[in-house]
């Protein structure tokens, strides 16, 4: 068993760029442990992450904030704060903030991350479809 401390005072927020557009900020919760790895990230207006995948699936809680996520070949849909979603491994998607509000969750992932593309401007200005 081990016990991760809470956020240490000299602890520094990590700025996401490599696989990430817009401002992107991120807090370690859980370090990789056993193929789990948490993180805070938090998302201004308009910021999103690169098409990606998850080995063994990925799950995402609102903690603040409303912002969008989308599944290879489907609209984007809007998340927010107090939604929790289910990625299954495999699935090809993106996740971030709206145009008009930030995003703040928290993200469970299960096994490694597969980086893609990023997500074009014109897939990302598609007309969210509710729910
Ligand atoms: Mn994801």
């Amino acid at each position: 068993m081990k016990i991760i401390p809470g956020r240490a005072e000299d602890v520094v927020s990590e700025n996401r760029t490599a696989t990430f557009t817009g401002t992107v900020w991120g807090d370690p919760v859980l370090p990789a442990t056993d193929g789990v790895t948490i993180n805070n990230v938090f998302f201004a207006p308009g910021s999103r992450t690169y098409w990606h995948e998850h080995e063994h699936g990925q799950i995402l809680h609102v903690t603040a904030g409303s912002g969008l996520i989308c599944a290879f070949g489907q609209s984007p849909r809007v998340i927010r704060a107090g939604d929790t979603v289910w990625v299954p491994p495999g699935e090809r998607h993106w996740h971030g903030a709206g145009g008009q509000s930030y995003l703040l969750h928290l993200a469970v992932s299960l096994g490694s991350t597969h980086w893609l593309d990023e997500v074009s401007e014109n897939d990302y200005a598609t007309t969210p479809a509710e729910g």
